[in-house]
C-alpha cells in the first residue's frame, strides 16, 4: 500500500479536479522536485528552528517544571513557568481565542503563511521525511523512474531501507509527544521498565507512530487537502490585500516558449513540478496552495537563466498582482490584531498573577461567624494551600501587619508541609482576648512558603459581638 501508483507521465494540473486523485479515484502520487533558492533556505532554517523547540521544550525546567507539560494525570497544565489547575480552566479561553485571532490576524496579512512555514505537519513533512527521501531514492524524476520499475532487489532496500527510517522518525516524534504528557524523566523510566508495564503509554505511542508513518509516507499532502478545516477558512479570512505567492499574469502571459510570446512565462512547468500539492499556481489561487514558497524560488531560478528580473511568481497581493493599489493595513487587520492583542493582554495579567509557585485561598470556616465569651472572642477560617512546585514546601500562617496588636493565632504560628503538586487545607483560629478586641474589623493573615521565601497576604473580616457587650478580663 505504502508505494506509489505508477503513471506515465506527471500529470497536468487544472481547476476541475484535484490532481492527487485521478478519474477513478485513485491516488495519483506525487513527486515533487527539489528546488534551492531563498526562500526555500529561510524555510528550511525555520523548520529546523522549530524541531528543536518543539523536542526541547520538555527538557528546558522552568520553576521546577518542564517548559510545557501537560499533566493529565495531575489535572496541571504547566506552561512557561505558569501552573494551570481545574479551576484555571477559564483561562484557557484567552489563550484559545487570543491564539485563533492571532492567526485570523496573520492568514489576513500574509495568507497560509502558518501552513507554509510553521505547520507542525508541513515542517516534518518537508524538512524532515521528504529530504529522507530524496537522500534515500533521488530527486522526483528518479523516484518516479524507481515506482514505475519492476521490482528488484535494489528496489525492495530502498523502499524497506526508506520506511524503517519513517518508522523510526515517527516513533521519536510519538516519543516526543508523550514526553508533553508524562514529562521526560516518567517516559525514560517508562523505556527502562519495557512496553509490558506500562501497556497504555506503549499503545498510545505504538498507534502514534503508525499514524504518524500513514500521514507521512503515504497520506502526505491530502491531510492538507482533505482534512485540515485550516485550510477551508481560507476564502472567510482573506480578501484581495492579502499577500499569498501568486503568479503575475500581467506580465506572465501570453505565455510560450523563450522569444515565441511576449509574457515572462516560458511554461517550463518548473513551478509545477516543485508544488508539493501539485497544483499550478499559474491558474490563480486554490485551496491546495499551502504557501510553501517553492514555486517562487523554482521560478526565479528560470528568470534568472532567461535573463528576466525575479518575481514572476512571488508574495504579493491580488491587488498588487492587478496592478492596483496595495493595502496592507485594513479594518479587518486592525479588529483581529484588537482581538488578539485582547486575549494576550487578559493572558499576561492572568499569567503574571498566576505565575507564584504557591496559591493561598482564606475562608471563613462553616458555622458561626465568630465565638465569645467573657475572656475573648474567636474566628475560624480554613486555609487552603496549593503547592505548584516539584518539591515540598514548609509553609507557616502568621497573623500579618494590619492585625490589632494582642490578637493571637491558636497553637502559635502553624507550620505544616505540603507535598509537590499538592493541596492542604488547614484550619487556623484567630483569637481576640477581652482587653485587645476593638470591634469588628478587617486582619490580616500571611501565609508564608519555603523554598523561595514566598509569603501570600489575605485580608479577612474579622467579626463579633460590641466590643461593650464584651466582660471585662478580671486582673
Ligand atoms: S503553488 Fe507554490 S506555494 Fe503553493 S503549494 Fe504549490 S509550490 Fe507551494
Ligand atoms: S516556472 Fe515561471 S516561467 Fe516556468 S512555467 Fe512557472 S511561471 Fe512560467
Amino acid at each position: 500500500m505504502l508505494g506509489a501508483a505508477p503513471m506515465a507521465a506527471p500529470k497536468k494540473p487544472n481547476l476541475v479536479s484535484v490532481t492527487t486523485i485521478n478519474q477513478d479515484g485513485s491516488r495519483y502520487f506525487l513527486h515533487p522536485s527539489d528546488v534551492k533558492g531563498r526562500w526555500v533556505l529561510s524555510r528550511r532554517l525555520v523548520g529546523v528552528l522549530l524541531i528543536a523547540i518543539y523536542v526541547l521544550l520538555p527538557w528546558i525546567p522552568i520553576n521546577g517544571n518542564p517548559a510545557v507539560f501537560l499533566d493529565v494525570e495531575n489535572r496541571m497544565f504547566h506552561l512557561f513557568g505558569l501552573t494551570l489547575v481545574p479551576q484555571d480552566l477559564w483561562v484557557m479561553f484567552f489563550a484559545v481565542s487570543g491564539l485563533g485571532f492571532a492567526l485570523f490576524f496573520g492568514t489576513s496579512l500574509l495568507g497560509r503563511i502558518w501552513c507554509g512555514w510553521a505547520c507542525p505537519y508541513t515542517v516534518f513533512l518537508d524538512h524532515v521525511y521528504r529530504r529522507v527521501e530524496r537522500w534515500i531514492e533521488g530527486d522526483a524524476p528518479a523516484r518516479r523512474a524507481l515506482d514505475n520499475a519492476p521490482l528488484s532487489a535494489s528496489k525492495v532496500l530502498k523502499r524497506i531501507l526508506k520506511h524503517a527510517i519513517y518508522v523510526a522518525i515517527a516513533a521519536a516524534i510519538a516519543h516526543v509527544f508523550l514526553s508533553y504528557f508524562v514529562s521526560l524523566h516518567r517516559l525514560y523510566g517508562f523505556m527502562n521498565d519495557g512496553p509490558l508495564e506500562h501497556a497504555t503509554a506503549f499503545g498510545i505511542v505504538a498507534f502514534l507512530t503508525l499514524v504518524l508513518w500513514f500521514c507521512f509516507g503515504y497520506f502526505r499532502e491530502q491531510f492538507c487537502i482533505i482534512m485540515c478545516p485550516y485550510g477551508r477558512l481560507q476564502g472567510a479570512l482573506t480578501d484581495d490585500d492579502t499577500v499569498n505567492v501568486g503568479y503575475d499574469e500581467k506580465r506572465g502571459e501570453p505565455r510560450g516558449a523563450k522569444g515565441k510570446a511576449e509574457g515572462d512565462c516560458i511554461d517550463c512547468r518548473r513551478c509545477v513540478q516543485v508544488c508539493p500539492t501539485g497544483i499550478d499556481i499559474r491558474n490563480g489561487l486554490q485551496l491546495e496552495c499551502i504557501g510553501c514558497t517553492a514555486c517562487i524560488d523554482a521560478c526565479d531560478d528560470i528568470m534568472e537563466k532567461i535573463g528576466r528580473p525575479k518575481g514572476l511568481v512571488r508574495y504579493d497581493s491580488l491587488n498588487g498582482f492587478s496592478g492596483n493599489k496595495r493595502r496592507f493595513l485594513r479594518p479587518r487587520i486592525y479588529a483581529y490584531c484588537a482581538l488578539a492583542l485582547l486575549g494576550a493582554g487578559a493572558l499576561t495579567l492572568v499569567a503574571s498573577k498566576k505565575a507564584r509557585p504557591y496559591n493561598a485561598t482564606i475562608s471563613r470556616s462553616g458555622g458561626a461567624g465568630f465565638y465569645s465569651d467573657a475572656s475573648s472572642v474567636r474566628n475560624i477560617y480554613k486555609v487552603r494551600f496549593m503547592n505548584k512546585r516539584n518539591q515540598t514546601a514548609t509553609v507557616t500562617i502568621r497573623l500579618g501587619r494590619n492585625t490589632p496588636h494582642g490578637y493571637e493565632l491558636s497553637g502559635a504560628e502553624q507550620t505544616f508541609s505540603v507535598g509537590p503538586l499538592e493541596e492542604l487545607s488547614r484550619t487556623c483560629v484567630v483569637i481576640a482576648p477581652a482587653g485587645a478586641y476593638t470591634g469588628v474589623a478587617d486582619i490580616s493573615l500571611d501565609v508564608h512558603a519555603d523554598p523561595g521565601d514566598v509569603t501570600i497576604s489575605k485580608t479577612v473580616r474579622f467579626l463579633g459581638p460590641n466590643p461593650q457587650s464584651l466582660s471585662q478580663p478580671q486582673p
